[in-house]
């Protein structure tokens, strides 16, 4: 439990020091604990978070283990739902990033064509899951949808709210959402330039091929 309570820790860090957090700083984070647990950040501030700001959540919903602040029981369901779904994930991230936030306001994908999203796991476009009232029972059947749809993605951006992101560990979750915002703000910054052209249809093959030789 300490070596996850650590591994969240590291990974909030990664994001403040990326610079890929909105003004509020405003997060949540988890990490899968055994078969039908998680850790689950107690609030939405992360900034300077210590290992100690974690509860213990069954997959179920009932929290087990330390005092988690009533407006993170309303994201337990988006979190515990995503580890259901998919087991190989190993880490959880919400945030409000700022790019990401403008495909959010605009309901609009992120179109894969950043080569370093298919380098970090991210090999299709980053489906949206249309707004409902943050942790209501609409809201979470929406994502679960987008990443059912979707079963290449390892994000979804929430529709006028922000964005989850689902990887192996809380750590490689920070860095695919590093990358995400990158490719979010690039997308943004291309408009000016005519807009990002697609990547060739082959680019994914290839850079598998590329990656399976590294190994
Ligand atoms: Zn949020």
């Amino acid at each position: 439990m300490t070596q996850q309570a650590e591994s969240i820790v590291r990974a909030a860090n990664i994001l403040f020091e990326n610079g890929v957090m909105s003004h509020t700083g405003h997060a949540n984070l988890s990490a899968r604990l055994g078969a039908d647990s998680m850790l689950l950040t107690i609030d939405g501030q992360v900034r300077n978070l210590t290992a100690d700001r974690v509860a213990t959540v069954g997959l179920d919903g009932v929290v087990r283990e330390g005092d988690l602040d009533p407006t993170n029981a309303e994201i337990i369901a988006m979190h515990s739902e995503i580890y259901k779904l998919r087991s190989d994930v190993g880490g959880i991230i919400h945030t409000h990033s700022p790019s990401l936030l403008a495909f959010a306001m605009a309901n609009q994908a992120l179109p894969c064509r950043y080569e370093a999203l298919l380098r970090w796991g991210q090999s299709v476009d980053v489906p949206v899951a249309t707004w409902a009232p943050r942790g209501s029972d609409k809201s979470v059947s929406a994502i679960i949808d987008q990443a059912k749809a979707h079963p290449e993605t390892k994000a979804v951006i929430l529709g006028n709210h922000g964005v989850l992101v689902f990887a192996s560990d809380p750590v490689a979750t920070a860095q695919l959402l590093t990358v995400l915002e990158e490719a979010a703000e690039a997308e943004l910054a291309a408009i000016g330039l005519g807009g990002a052209q697609s990547l060739p249809e082959s680019a994914l093959a290839a850079i598998r091929e590329s990656m399976a030789r590294v190994r």
